[in-house]
């Protein structure tokens, strides 16, 4: 999608998203028709990473892992997308429990104390992940204002002997009953003490701890094979070593590290790249699996083709500059084009879907390819909190129009 000459990209990070597109072409394409349809977690997928890195893409090198960029894991990740967005979405739960601690907390002010904690804690995660192959999800959202970020969130850790308990309810947990551990946000919260989100925590609770449980069913539109069921937490103990971050360091990350909340892009800059591919290998005649019926003489082709392109390579270019300058403490402008980034994927992602529909006709859209599950996948993309397509043009409006603090009064 982003040739390494071109976007001038260094070697090492040109050999991953290569590897990455390899392993979607190899391992996801073939898997993602069924999962979709069943509505099941490509558990052997996950598998297969672990041999190749791909759980570690994002773990330090001096913890065993491929010590990937942020940029560089958005750029194999929009690989992976390109061939099933479900299994990307789910990929980036799991790695961004590795950003958070990783790459993104090396760039934050901690104390000494807070340093050396946090390196030996993140350690043992990394262990898991590497040794193991152990699966992080990141469930955060609870049905509630919390995951647009602006209230405490409502599941409580209420601190014990030797770590936390922990009560509360995540919803769309992407990744239930196939994680090994659930990365969750909670408030921690002593006796009397209010709920803030300054004290929220963020900590790895393991699948089969006493007390969690995943309730519902899942039938979504899209990103089926995501198996995002509701995760219930029942006075679940966490030992205090579960921490993923030092207390007050979560609330930091997220106020000083706004491109976090980008991660859920990359997934659907593959999926428009993936609606766009479909198109001009059915207009050449050339989509495996379909007669080799050219339909690219019609001048309506040519300039859907066109109108196509222009809009995959002004998401691309937008996209692209708003990974590069990820980094602690952004700019207002590199904050306000994340928004715009965000958007303008999650958005782009399903119009050049459904204009790939339009473009191809009624026989492209059948359920034995892959347009009509990649058009319901990125269907999902603007709803996807904090950075909801709704939620990035409020802010975008406001905060080019206020600067911070500022009122009409
Ligand atoms: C396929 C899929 C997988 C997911 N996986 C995960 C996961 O692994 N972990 C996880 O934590 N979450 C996950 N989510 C959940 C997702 O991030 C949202 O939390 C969820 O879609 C919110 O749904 P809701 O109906 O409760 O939204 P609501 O909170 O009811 O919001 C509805 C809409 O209102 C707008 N809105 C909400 N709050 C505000 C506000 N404060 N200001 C302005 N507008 C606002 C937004 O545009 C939003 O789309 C997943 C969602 C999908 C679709």
């Amino acid at each position: 999608m982003f040739d390494p000459a071109a976007f001038c990209l260094e070697r090492k990070a040109a050999e991953l998203i290569e590897r990455a597109r390899r392993f979607g072409q190899t391992a996801l394409a073939p898997r993602a028709a069924r999962h979709d349809r069943d509505a099941t977690f490509p558990i052997e997928s996950f598998r297969d990473m672990h041999p190749e890195g791909l759980l570690a893409i994002c773990v330090p090198e001096a913890d065993g892992g491929l010590g990937a960029s942020y940029r560089t894991y958005c750029l194999a990740a929009a690989e992976l997308g390109r061939y099933c967005g479900a299994t990307a979405l789910s990929w980036n739960m799991h790695v961004c429990s590795t950003l958070w601690t990783g790459a993104l907390a090396d760039e934050l002010m901690m104390t000494v104390e807070e340093r050396a904690e946090h390196n030996e804690r993140r350690r043992l995660h990394y262990k898991r992940i590497v040794g193991d192959g152990a699966i992080y999800s990141q469930p955060f959202s609870e049905g509630g204002a919390a995951a647009a970020g602006t209230v405490a969130f409502g599941t409580e850790a209420r601190p014990v002997e030797g770590g936390f308990r922990v009560s509360g309810k995540k919803i769309f947990a992407s990744l239930s009953g196939a994680a090994d551990y659930y990365g969750i946000l909670c408030t921690e919260r002593g006796q009397g003490g209010q709920a803030s989100r300054r004290n929220t925590l963020y900590l790895a609770i393991p699948a089969n701890a006493e007390g969690v449980s995943v309730v519902g069913d899942w039938d979504p539109l899209g990103m089926r094979a995501t198996v995002s069921r509701t995760l219930l937490l029942k006075d679940v103990f966490v030992p205090e070593d579960e921490m993923l971050m030092p207390r007050g360091v979560y609330f930091r990350a997220a106020t000083c590290w706004p491109h976090m909340f980008l991660t859920l892009s990359p997934t659907y800059m593959g999926l428009g790249q993936a609606a766009y591919d479909f198109t001009v290998r059915y207009l050449r005649g050339e989509l495996p699996g379909t007669p080799p019926i050219k339909r690219r003489m019609y001048p309506t082709k040519q300039i859907a083709v066109a109108d196509m392109h222009v809009t995959l390579e002004q998401t691309k270019a937008l996209w692209f500059q708003a990974i590069s300058e990820a980094r602690a403490n952004p700019t207002k402008e590199q904050v306000l084009r994340a928004y715009a980034a965000q958007y303008t994927v999650m958005e782009n992602a399903n119009a050049l879907a459904a204009k790939a529909i339009r473009t191809c006709g009624g026989q492209a859209m059948l359920k034995n390819l892959s347009l009509e599950r990649i058009y319901r996948d990125s269907r999902c993309g603007s709803l996807m909190l904090p950075w909801t397509a709704e939620i990035c043009l409020d802010r975008i409006g406001r905060e080019s129009l206020y600067e911070a603090g500022e009122t009409d009064e």
